[in-house]
């Protein structure tokens, strides 16, 4: 037809961009320049194109672990960690870091490739066929998925905005593969994306709740204040601070929480924590909630007669989400907002406050002296193998040398002991299993807290925990991550020495014994070292933060050594039948 020539002309003229590059744009124009990611069908060009426009491109062995890396980079820097895999079963190996992210307050944007809708709609067969978006709603804070390449700018300000604003969680973001293809006009599609203005507003809490709670606080003759994770990730530093001094009031740091004020801080009542949580008659929630973390706020942990049975303290609760206050027991002063907003208004409205009663506050330090005097003669013990002890008196004295490190934990002992005999220092340090206490997490957060912190990285890891993730020491290789790993080896799930009654075959809970670990970072050019005493670990550790060089030391523990389930035996269905 005559018009035919025209309209190529035109077409020649025009520019066009693809579905690809926008979402490479709409994601460096929204600040997001890392991605932790696992390339493949239809991704693959995405990982590549977005390294090449300058964005870094972390690439993992397992989506998993690339999922736990954004999970915890987004609690790191309270931008959305976004994680990239293919479709469905790499959507599924992402799925459960969406969850954990979801479940434990942490922005992150799982962004899965997926397969055709027209294909998928009718279950036809499709390649990788999946409903990938009605799968990952149950666990995600929110979930979109875009099919037109000049919706992609609002598709990922929505996930952004879900991400991070209110009480933060995980968002999937389902784009098929069709889209990364699709073409328009460069300049209109440049023109629909969206650079998020205030993602995660201030939420300023009422007066009228800042004065209920201060008067609470203020008549209490025993004032506890619990500082949990939200407090951490609010980077509210400061203030959280000056609230503590400037009320006198003795505090407990959740296990993310550790660090906010040092640990070491006279204040600091992790020590005496089963007195006090007993004890406390008022208790200022700040960023925590009430869950098993906390017995439910409820039971002998408490106080109480029975695990039903409150102990009779007054709560306040101070937090973004106003549907978390009466979760599990009443809450007499909720204060909804966000923690900086919150703790400034309270700080300010202190006026002449009278510190806590002496009798309480000696009451604590007293029953701290004790413990970690006990702590103390317990930690000088030498014995032959090393135990949790020995070793983790080492990982002490080198986290207090090394202040700025990063520590990622997880096991059961390895994670338990860990969080009561290591201080930490300052804010953010310590990052471990979270709410549902999930191994797996190591090795994701390492390359996580080693890229977004750029600080050195030390890992204590159960023998157990660090195998869901254990091939991930090659991405450390190859990334050159300064990163220390401490295999806590006893041989086994909680410890080493369990038996097959029918001798068939070892104990479910058992692993091969004597295994080198060490030889596994050794395989990819890291440095691999066998310690059997505390001396080897301690020197082994100040070689591995001196070179910054991705480092195993397979620290060999008396596999006697650890109890079922760390300190969560309780929570074993057998357990709780001999109660
Ligand atoms: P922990 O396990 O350390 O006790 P939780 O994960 O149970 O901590 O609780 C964290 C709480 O912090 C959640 O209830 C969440 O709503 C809240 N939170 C997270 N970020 C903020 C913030 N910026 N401001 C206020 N509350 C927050
Ligand atoms: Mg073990």
């Amino acid at each position: 037809m005559g018009t035919a020539e025209p309209q190529i002309a035109t077409r020649a003229e025009t520019q066009l961009i693809d579905g690809f590059q926008l979402v490479i744009e709409a994601l460096k124009l929204n600040g997001l320049d890392t991605i932790y990611a696992l390339p493949g069908i239809p991704i693959t060009d995405l990982t590549r194109r977005a390294q090449a426009d300058g964005l870094r491109v972390l690439s993992f062995r397992h989506e998993q672990n690339a999922g736990y890396a954004a999970s915890i980079a987004g609690f790191l820097t309270q931008k959305p960690g976004i994680c990239l895999t293919v479709s469905a079963p790499g959507f599924l190996n992402g799925l459960n870091a969406l969850a954990h992210a979801t479940v434990n307050c942490f922005p992150m944007i799982l962004i899965s490739g997926s397969s055709e809708r027209e294909i998928v709609d009718l279950q036809q067969g499709d390649y990788e066929e999946m409903d990938q978006l009605a799968i990952a709603k149950p666990v995600a804070k929110a979930a979109y998925r875009v099919l037109h390449a000049d919706d992609i700018g609002v598709g990922i300000a929505r996930a952004i905005r879900a991400a991070v604003s209110g009480r933060p969680g995980g968002v999937y973001l389902d784009l098929p593969a069709k889209l990364f293809a699709q073409a328009i006009d460069a300049e209109l599609g440049r023109k629909t994306l969206i650079k998020v203005v205030d993602a995660a507003p201030k939420q300023i809490p009422a007066p009228e709740a800042v004065k209920r709670a201060l008067d609470l606080l203020r008549g209490a003759k025993k004032p506890l204040i619990i500082l949990g994770k939200g407090a951490a990730y609010a980077q509210a530093d400061a203030d959280i601070r000056a609230l503590v001094e400037k009320t006198g009031i003795p505090y407990l740091p959740m296990s993310m929480a550790k660090g906010l004020l040092p640990d070491t801080h006279e204040q600091c009542a992790s020590a005496a924590r089963s007195f006090v949580l007993p004890a406390a008659d008022v208790v200022m929630l700040i960023g925590a909630r009430l869950n098993w973390l906390l017995s439910h706020g409820k039971g002998k942990t408490w106080g109480g007669k029975s695990a039903k049975d409150w102990g009779g303290q007054k709560f306040i609760q101070v937090d973004i989400s106003p549907q978390e206050a009466d979760s599990n027991v009443r809450i007499d002063a909720p204060v909804v907002g966000d923690i900086g907003s919150c703790v400034s208004a309270m700080v300010a409205s202190l006026g002449n406050w009278a510190k806590p009663p002496a009798e309480w506050l000696n009451a604590v330090s007293e029953k701290k002296k004790g413990n970690v005097a006990k702590m103390a003669e317990t930690l000088a013990k030498n014995p032959t193998p090393m135990n949790f002890h020995s070793a983790l008196a080492v990982v002490r004295d080198i986290v207090k040398a090394n202040p700025d490190a990063m520590l990622v934990n997880e096991g059961a002992n390895a994670l338990d002991f860990t969080r009561s005999i290591v201080d930490m220092y300052k804010p953010r340090k310590r990052i471990d299993v979270g709410t549902w206490g999930i191994m797996g997490v190591g090795m994701g957060y390492c390359v996580a807290a080693a890229v977004t912190t750029q600080q050195p990285v030390i890992a204590v890891e159960g023998d157990s925990a660090f195998g869901f993730s254990g091939m991930e020491v090659e991405t450390l290789c190859r990334y050159k991550l300064p990163v220390c790993i401490v295999v806590m080896n006893n041989n086994g799930v909680y410890k080493g020495t369990d038996k097959d009654p029918t001798g068939r075959d070892p104990a479910p809970t058992v692993f091969v014994k004597g295994a080198r670990y060490d030889k596994l970072m050794e395989a990819f050019g890291g440095v691999g070292v066998q310690a059997t005493t505390p001396a080897e670990l301690r020197k082994a550790m100040e070689e591995a933060l001196r070179a910054k060089k991705p480092t195993l030391i397979n620290a060999v523990i008396d596999e006697t050594a650890g109890t079922e389930s760390g300190r969560i035996t309780s929570l074993n269905p057998s357990a709780a039948k001999k109660k």
